[in-house]
């Protein structure tokens, strides 16, 4: 055997969770090393796959087994950094997902070849600009760093109000990074306010940023792999993905608005950006900074073990004070009576609507639900039309005549008659986003209205020409489901109007008090962020919730909080145990059901919980049963995973298997 001839492990982008044994030839090639990408051909096909390990010795297989040769190197651009090697390894046996696949996730797209990007016009380095601290900020900024000096990984949770300047903190510790030429990740939860940051950052730090996305282009993605890894940038504002950036050192990162559940992946990789942030930087030895005005209950109770240091901005920034709220019940006070109005609206809410449009400020409107009405019923006997595929209801889309399921996306045109009684009389129940537009239009003298969601909102392009023209006074109402809520900051926004509380408050999940409770402080945060006064409307049946005393000021939030922690660790759940769900799907409901059934006797584990159906019982024409676990350890969690994936395997069954699932 020649002295070039080495042999690698490699992973694949394939859903297995083994490595595989190639053999590779250095004189050819080139030195080889974990992280480098490689193609070879698998099975049949020709692939790209990521080193793992490099040895010298032949591994122990059979002698007669032919070890395949790797075929070419790719550019060592592309390669993965160490720390990213450790963060997907460790991520992908947390989040049970083929090792091959997530390191897929972190390298840049089509690494076959370069594929050139147009330049950004390449603004003039500005000089930075230094924005006076204020006090509260500069003592944070202090305690950061001397905290710091002693312990490099520390782990800062700072929680401040909206508008309390929590950015300009970051800006400050980003700023001592930098000047140990180290890197920086801001991560934050929403692609729509990466822009936005970005110019924020840009200015404060007088060095240009990467934007990392899912939305931006292959070439780009690229080009900023790239740079970010050779240290030519050293600044990147990301979405969730950003927590892949190959920096070249990194020096610190920033979660904003920890809490925030876009963090968590929904699909293939589900792994949550803020547990990998903690990870990556304890591996790197740097600093985390968690920000947000709602603090989740886990990084919470991280504080009170005394795992992070928790700090607190607890004033605006700007000279008012927080914006004044006022509840208004939908069943006491005088809503509009109007033929063509279904959504339910209090006289008082467009007065004080209107209000802030003749003053020539601006109002945002939260409503949680797309579409023109909810669903369509028969009025005669309750009918209401199901999507054939999924057991929802389906979407009614005014505009284009159509009914629309929100799971599989099947359309079909809107029907006459009802299909079980034949009346005439079908109505629309529970109106959405595009129903409120029209009527909003009607009610309110010298509106201009758009509206965010995900329906109109169809590119990044469509989203940040929204978000500007919005900025830009160009409309006065912007109407949105969940997207309004993130951090926007438009100063000229006074009156926030809550449609109905209740769809926040009823949801059924362990975590819907706390995440109605974020959702309604982060809302309420967008009025009054500058130097005009703010109002908050809050229109709702229930009232009496104990999630809207807390925003009374009836009930402490930390009365709040201590409750909620009780009552999780008394039902075991996180953050005092990991919450997995275990998911089967087939076609065949008797029979998974039986399977199921089956599986949860011979496990008989009392944190097992299930078999149950799925809230979304029927998608794509498949049915659902989940089986949860409530995880003492890490350990424990491991077995019951390797046990139940290999069940699966053997009654082949599909099974999709979520780590701390955020959604239903
Ligand atoms: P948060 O992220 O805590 O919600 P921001 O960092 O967006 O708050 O700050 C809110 C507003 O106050 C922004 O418009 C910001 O520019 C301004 N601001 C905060 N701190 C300062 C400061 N020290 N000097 C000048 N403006 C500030
Ligand atoms: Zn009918
Ligand atoms: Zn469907």
């Amino acid at each position: 055997m020649s002295g070039w001839g080495l042999y690698v492990k490699v992973a694949v982008p394939r859903p297995v969770d083994s490595l595989f044994d190639y053999e590779y030839d250095e004189k050819e090639l080139g030195p080889i090393k974990p992280g480098d990408l490689v193609t070879l051909s698998f099975g049949k096909s020709k692939l790209n796959a990521c080193v793992v390990e490099v040895s010298e010795a032949r591994p122990a297989l059979d002698e007669k087994i032919k070890i395949k040769k790797v075929s070419g190197r790719l550019s060592e651009n592309w390669s993965l950094t160490e720390d990213i090697l450790k963060l997907c390894q460790f991520g992908a046996e947390y989040y049970q997902y083929a090792l091959g696949e997530a390191f897929f996730v972190a390298t840049p797209p089509k690494p076959e070849k370069e594929l050139g990007v147009r330049a950004r016009k390449s603004k003039p380095v500005k000089v930075p600009f230094i924005k006076d601290l204020t006090q509260d900020q500069a003592q944070v900024v202090e305690q950061m760093r001397k905290t710091i000096e002693q312990k490099n990984d520390s782990v800062f949770l700072l929680q401040g109000v909206t508008g309390s300047g929590k950015t300009e903190v970051y800006i400050e510790i980003a700023r001592t990074v930098l000047a140990k030429n180290q890197g920086v990740l801001i991560l934050v939860p929403e692609i729509a306010l990466t822009a936005h940051l970005r110019e924020r950052f840009e200015n404060a730090l007088g060095e240009p940023i990467a934007l990392w996305h899912s939305a931006i282009s292959d070439g780009l993605r690229q080009d900023q792999f790239k740079k970010v890894k050779s240290g030519e940038v050293r600044v990147v504002v990301g979405a969730r993905s950003g927590i892949f950036a190959p920096f070249k050192e990194l020096g610190l990162i920033v979660v904003d608005e920890e809490h925030d559940q876009t963090y968590k992946q929904e699909e293939r990789f589900r792994y949550h950006a803020r547990d990998l942030a903690l990870f990556r930087a304890k591996y790197l030895k740097i600093p985390v900074i968690l920000g947000s005005a709602t603090p989740s209950l886990e990084t919470l109770q991280r504080s009170r073990e005394g795992k992070n240091e928790h700090l607190f901005l607890k004033r605006r920034f700007s000279a008012h004070a927080s914006p004044e709220l006022e509840f208004v019940s939908l069943i006491d006070e005088p809503l509009i009576i109007h033929d063509e109005i279904r959504t339910p609206i209090a006289e008082v809410t467009i007065k004080r609507m209107q209000e802030s449009i003749d003053r020539g400020e601006q109002v945002m409107v939260f409503l949680n639900r797309r579409g023109f009405s909810q669903f369509i019923m028969c009025k005669d006997c309750g009918w209401i039309k199901k999507c054939t595929n999924c057991s929802i209801s389906m979407t009614h889309y005014h505009k284009k005549n159509e009914l629309s399921c929100h799971v599989c996306g099947l359309k079909i045109k809107i029907s006459e008659t009802c299909e079980e009684c034949h009346s005439h009389e079908l109505t629309g129940m529970g109106s959405g986003t595009e129903a409120l537009e029209e009527e909003l239009g009607l009610l309110l003298r010298d509106s201009k209205i758009i509206r965010l969601d995900r329906d109109q909102i169809t590119s990044q392009k469509r989203l940040e020409e929204t978000l500007d023209d919005f900025r830009q006074l160009k409309a006065n109402v912007m109407i949105g489901t969940q997207m309004l809520v993130k951090g926007h900051d438009f100063p000229k926004v006074t009156c926030v109007v809550v449609m109905m509380a209740d769809m926040l408050l009823k949801w059924p999940d362990f975590r819907a008090s706390e995440r109605a409770l974020q959702t309604l402080i982060q809302v309420s945060g967008r009025s009054g962020r500058a130097d005009l006064p703010g109002r908050v409307m809050v229109q709702g049946y229930d009232l009496d919730h104990p999630v809207l005393k807390v925003l009374r000021g009836e009930v402490s939030s930390d009365v709040f909080i201590e409750e909620e922690l009780a009552l999780r660790k008394l039902l075991f759940y996180p953050p005092f145990s990991r919450f997995v769900r275990y998911r089967f799907e087939d076609a065949d409901q008797y029979q998974l059901k039986k399977k199921v059934e089956k599986l949860a006797l011979l496990l008989s584990d009392e944190r097992l919980m299930g078999p149950s159906e799925a809230l979304l019982f029927r998608a794509h024409n498949r049915y659902r049963y989940d089986l949860y676990y409530k995880a003492p350890s890490i350990e424990a969690l491991f077995r019951m995973s390797r046990k139940i994936k290999k069940w699966s395997n053997d009654e082949t069954l599909d099974l999709l298997v979520d780590v701390d699932p955020y959604s239903s």
